[in-house]
């Protein structure tokens, strides 16, 4: 059904991208999500054909879902492209660098909560904890030019893919000499370059509060990924209780996080996307400190509405009325 979805809207953007001689933009179901591509300048057409082939590449190497995708095969002891293995290698960094609350072997117990097959249930204790026997970066082993997975590990690659498919697609724009484009992968934003009337891109963060209905703080940006992570974007509810979709990998429940959303803004759309994931676990208290010695910019912002941000970013910043900002200085 999928595949269908995704070839309707591949002919929606051959015969229907909006156009006007300078610009092409389109929508694909791409990754599980809906994507907004915007392109300006002469070669646009084109690149956005080749930026839609390469997003519908990215999403048929990491879904796990697919036996011809890389995390698939990995997942079931057999070998991965090149590409693949650099991405877990970078990603395996993250998870290094926040001692584990970016992790991308929870795939089981995302499988255990549901999101998997999309039906939503609150785990036994003891299949949480069995499945937590498989769950940690240090099972994902390189060796040589592949990867083992140890103790029955299994990838999960949704919490950082969107971000990487950013990053690749950002790379068709320059080769294709673009010098201005807005990509938005499902709340990933990808603000390439500037805007054509020499502007700087003014994006948007969401009200986590209302369901996205307004924006409650806009950042100026040139060529930066600006991702945002929050556990109102995907959960359930069972006996009156919320249950999101990120996973604390030491616990196995989902992360009991006082963060309500975490923007985080990069020039690399795959470090933007997990530390986006990572911050969130970590909790507002944590995050600060984690961001005072990083190079991480971010915004985050807290169940009882204090905003934290990061120095370096604030001239760039507008934060709506009702909400308090908390500048993060940096210690480096
Ligand atoms: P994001 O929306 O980028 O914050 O990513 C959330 C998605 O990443 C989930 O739907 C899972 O597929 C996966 N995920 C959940 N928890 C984690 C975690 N702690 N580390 C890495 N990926 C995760
Ligand atoms: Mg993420």
């Amino acid at each position: 059904m999928k595949k269908i979805i995704a070839c309707i809207l591949i002919m929606l953007l051959v015969c229907g991208c909006s156009q006007n001689g300078k610009s092409s933009s389109t929508q694909l179901f791409c990754m599980d999500t809906v994507m907004d591509i915007r392109i300006f300048g002469e070669n646009s057409e084109d690149a956005l054909q080749a930026v839609s082939d390469e997003l519908y590449r990215i999403e048929s190497l990491l879904d796990r879902k697919s036996d011809e995708s890389d995390i698939y095969k990995l997942n079931n002891q057999k070998e991965a492209g090149i590409e693949t293995i650099k991405l877990l290698k970078d990603l395996l960094e993250v998870s290094e660098k926040t001692d584990g609350a970016f992790d991308v072997t929870v795939a089981p117990v995302m499988d255990l909560w549901g999101f998997y097959d999309q039906n939503y249930r609150v785990p036994e204790p003891d299949k949480i904890k069995n499945a937590l026997k498989s769950v940690g970066y240090r099972n994902v082993v390189h060796k040589n030019s592949g990867v083992s997975l140890l103790n029955n590990a299994k990838l999960d690659m949704g919490g950082a893919g969107k971000g990487y498919a950013s990053d690749k697609a950002v790379e068709i724009l320059k080769e294709y000499n673009i010098e201005s484009a807005m990509l938005n992968l499902g709340g990933n934003v990808y603000a390439y370059g500037k805007r054509t009337d020499g502007k700087l891109w003014r994006v948007g963060i969401a009200n986590p509060f209302n369901g996205n209905a307004n924006e409650i703080i806009t950042v100026d940006v040139e060529d930066k990924a600006v991702v945002t992570s929050g556990g109102y974007r995907r959960y359930f509810e069972e006996n009156g209780r919320e249950y999101h979709h990120i996973i604390n990998p030491h616990t196995g429940y989902p992360a009991e996080s006082d963060i309500k959303s975490v923007t985080v803004i990069s020039e690399s759309g795959t470090y933007a996307d997990a530390y986006s994931t990572a911050l969130f676990v970590m909790g507002s208290e944590k995050a600060v400190e984690f961001l005072k010695t990083s190079d991480i910019d971010a915004i985050i912002v807290c169940n009882d509405k204090t905003i934290y941000y990061t120095d370096t970013i604030s001239g760039a910043l507008s934060i709506s009325d009702g909400f308090y900002g908390k500048e993060i200085n940096k210690n480096t």
